[in-house]
Formats: C-alpha cells, structure tokens, sequence
C-alpha cells in the first residue's frame, strides 16, 4: 500500500523538516508485521512528494506471529497485505508521529500553517460504495477525486472493484492531513487487525478532538471505525460531544494499550508524592508537554506556584486547552506561568524554584547537548530537588508490539539501561554536588526492571 504526499508551492523541500524525514534518504522502519519504507519521489523548489510505502509479511500475518495472539487472525488469502487499512494508520503514528502532533522545531511557523496539500491513498476499501469518500474528506474541505478499476479487466461482467484509489487535496495543516488520515483509513476498512480494546475510544479521539465533532458524517464514521464494537461507538459519540480535554498525547502511544494509562498515571502520582515529600512549594515543570503534571500539582495546598515550560507552543497551547485556562478560578491562575523555553538554552528564568521535574524529557535531547542541558539545570538553576523520570531500555522486550532494538517513541534519541541511568546519575551527584535516590515506576520485570526509571536528586548542603 502506498500513501503519497504531496506539497505544493514555495520551498516545498521543507516538507522534509516537517515530517522529521530526510528528502535525499530512503529510511525504512521495522514494524511487527512488515516493513515501511519512506521516501521521496520528486523534490523541487515548487513541488515534493514524500511516500509511505507499507509492505506487509503476508505469511507473517497468517501465521498470526506479530501482533496477533489467537494463532491467526487471517487466512492465507486475504486482502490484508494489500489494502489500506488500520495497518496504514499505525504505520503513520510509529514513523511520523512528530508531524502529527504538529511539532516541528526547525519550522514551527510552517507546522502551523496551511498548506497545499495532496494525498494519494491507494486500495482503500469502500465496499462499492460511490459516496463514502466524500462525505469523509470533502466536509473537511479537502478536494475529493476516486478512481475505481474493474475488478478483473478480462472479465468485465464480474463488475467493479470494492477498492478504490483515493487523491484528496486542500488546503491544511500537515498535521491535521495526518491525524484525518489516520481515523478516517480504518473507517473505510471494516477489520482491525488488532484486538480492539476501550483504550481505542481515547486513541480515536486524541486524534479528532479538533474536527470530529463537528463532522456532519461523525456518527459514521465513528460507527464504522468500531464496527462490531457499538458500545465503543456510543462511548466515543457520547465524549466527543462533551467538550473535555483528552488523555492520549503523542509519546504514549507506542507503549502497550493495557498499561498505557496506568504507567502514565503511576508516573505522576509518583512524581507528585516526591515533590510533596521534598517540601517544595515552588515547582518548575521542565518540558510540561499537556501539562499532566502541573494541573496535578496545582491541585495541591503545598504547592504555591509552578512554572511550566516547553519548547513547542503546540504543546503549551494543548496545555492550555487541557487546563481551561481561559475559566480557571482566579486562585488557581495565579499559581501558574506557563512559558516557551528551550533546556538546552541557558535561561535565567528556571532559578528560584525548590523543586524542578523533567519528565520523560531527557530521551528527547540530542546526546550532544546534554552537557549543555545538565549545566543549565543542576549549576545554574540548581533547584535543592530535582526529579527526573525516563524509560529503562531493557523493559521494552516486554512490549509486544514493539520490534527488538526500536526505541518507544521515534523522537527518543535514546534510551538508558538502568546501569546508563545509575552511571549518568552518579556523574551528575559528582559533579554538581547533589545526592541522587533511583525509584523504579512500573509494574517490575524480575530480569528487567520497571518500564520508567525516576531519580530524586538533593542538593547537598
Ligand atoms: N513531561 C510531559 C511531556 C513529556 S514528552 C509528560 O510527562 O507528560 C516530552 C516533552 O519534552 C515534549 O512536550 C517536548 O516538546 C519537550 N521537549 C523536547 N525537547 C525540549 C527542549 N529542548 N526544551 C524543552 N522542552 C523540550
């Protein structure tokens, strides 16, 4: 299956930055149940194509070694590896999951900016049905063109194909194309090739939050898209239509449905107990993203101010939606700054707090610059605690859907062992002079330790 992009205009080139993807390489990402392959057919001034090419293990997909548990969830002649399907969905969250969370750190004014913008989506199944593509994409303001072939030109009287080649075009954010990409090609497709759990209900709508409900064909799609699960279905229209923030970000998603929620939720109750227990009462959250953390700690009587920061105005204006910040109650406001900084700047701004939290945050920062990132923090800043969480590489064999060796998020430049952890902590207690205690947050692999790693740093003196 092939997914093209196409943007037209000025400077087109750089619709390599926007989806973190290098115009002159051809990049390929291992998946459970095949390979992706991306790259570009035509770079110019005026016109640049990026292609998502999904190739799938046929056998591997009727054996029902990846990704599927029962011994199979498909025969060996099927349409699967052919069609464009939630297979294509999942492939567009693993490989271009920054562009659509609508980051991009070299051009954030062009991630926010509307665009010339075609799609090419190749066998999508639409069952015949001569409509369905455009009540889809034509509300969204897209240009909606079909292409329909024979099913088999030799014979003509077995009529027309169910599948169609789908071109949409328009005007829009690169990450608004994406994120309806991504709910609408498995509202084609009927079959998940996944057992579909409740956790989709937040997945569907972490990706629609913004368009969906004003949908005029959202019931459905949201119907087709848990076709066979109706409950599912009358959840996810009874939440889109009330008007609460939404708890799956970007990063969460490469980690197993099951424990998603709980190990995001045991990581901040953890991260809350060990500020309350350092005695804080001023807290500078360091790379807030939603700002999960902050609004838990503004909850909190001991707490008299927090600072939250991040380097993407996206993710500071998502905070500020999941904050409500525009009816906050005026006690709870003034507690709160919310501010666009960078970690690896120095920043006079990140001192006079006791307490500062980085997050899941360190995995992000290029190697490069993280001597840069612990003199900020730990000599200039020098909070008396530092709380610092990140992912324990050895756990991810523990993640099924996760291929050896791959990393949990594709914007991770790394992930540390406990032992890379333990060495880098002991490096930063000897040469800032703190003290450093390491927690394990998760549920514990005997072998292999807890997925998320904390570390409580005192700043001795
Ligand atoms: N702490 C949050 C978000 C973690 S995701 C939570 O636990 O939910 C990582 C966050 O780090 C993203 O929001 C990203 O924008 C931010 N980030 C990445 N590089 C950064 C940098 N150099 N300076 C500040 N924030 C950064």
């Amino acid at each position: 299956m092939l997914l093209t992009i196409t943007y037209q205009g000025e400077h087109t080139q750089e619709l390599g930055y926007l989806l973190y993807k290098h115009p002159d390489k051809i990049q390929t990402f291992e998946l459970s149940y095949g390979k992706a392959h991306v790259f570009y057919p035509e770079v110019s001034e005026q016109k640049t194509m990026a292609a998502l090419l999904l190739d799938l293990n046929a056998i591997e997909l009727a054996r029902g070694k990846a990704g599927s548990k029962e011994g199979g969830l498909f025969d060996y002649v099927n349409d699967r590896p052919y069609v464009s399907s939630s297979f294509m969905s999942n492939a567009l969250t693993r490989v271009f999951g920054t562009a659509m969370s609508g980051r991009c750190d070299e051009r954030p004014e062009l991630a926010e900016k509307k665009l010339h913008l075609t799609a090419c989506i190749s066998a999508l199944y639409d069952g015949g049905n001569p409509s369905l593509a455009e009540e889809c994409f034509a509300p969204l303001g897209y240009e909606v063109h079909t292409e329909r072939n024979l099913l088999d030109p030799m014979f003509p009287e077995w009529g027309e194909s169910p599948y169609i080649n789908l071109t949409i075009s328009g005007e829009v954010r690169l990450s608004d194309l994406l994120n309806h990409l991504y709910v609408l090609i498995p509202a084609f497709d009927r079959q998940k090739h996944y057992y579909v759990s409740e956790d989709e209900i937040d997945k569907l709508l972490s990706h629609s939050e913004s368009w969906l409900a004003d949908h005029p064909a959202k019931e459905k799609i949201i119907h087709r898209y848990f076709y066979q699960r109706k409950s599912y279905a009358h959840k996810a229209i009874d939440r889109l239509l009330e008007t609460e923030p939404l708890s799956v970000t970007e990063s969460e998603e490469s980690e197993p449905t099951e424990q998603k929620k709980s190990l995001n939720q045991q990581r901040l109750e953890a991260v809350k107990q060990a500020v309350l227990e350092s005695g804080a009462s001023s807290v500078i959250d360091l790379g807030c993203g939603e700002c999960r953390l902050t609004s838990m700690l503004l909850d909190e009587k001991q707490i008299q101010k927090v600072t939250a920061c991040d380097v993407s105005v996206r993710e500071l204006e998502k905070a500020m939606q999941r904050l409500h910040y525009d009816r906050m109650p005026a006690y709870r406001k003034q507690k709160l700054t919310l501010m666009q900084a960078s970690l690896t700047y120095k920043d006079h701004r990140f001192s006079g707090y006791d307490c500062a939290c980085v997050i899941e945050v360190i995995e992000h920062l290029e190697p490069l610059r993280i001597p840069a990132f612990e003199r900020i923090l730990f000599e200039f800043a020098a909070p008396r605690t530092v709380i610092l969480t990140t992912p324990n590489r050895e756990y991810n064999c523990n993640y099924e859907f996760l291929p050896a060796e791959q990393l949990r998020h594709e914007d991770h430049r790394f992930e540390w062992t406990r032992n890379e952890f333990q060495t880098w902590t002991d490096h930063i207690c000897n040469a800032f002079g703190y003290t450093c205690e390491l927690q394990e947050i998760g549920e514990i692999d005997p072998q292999y330790g807890a997925p998320t790693q904390m570390g409580v740093f005192t700043k001795c003196g």
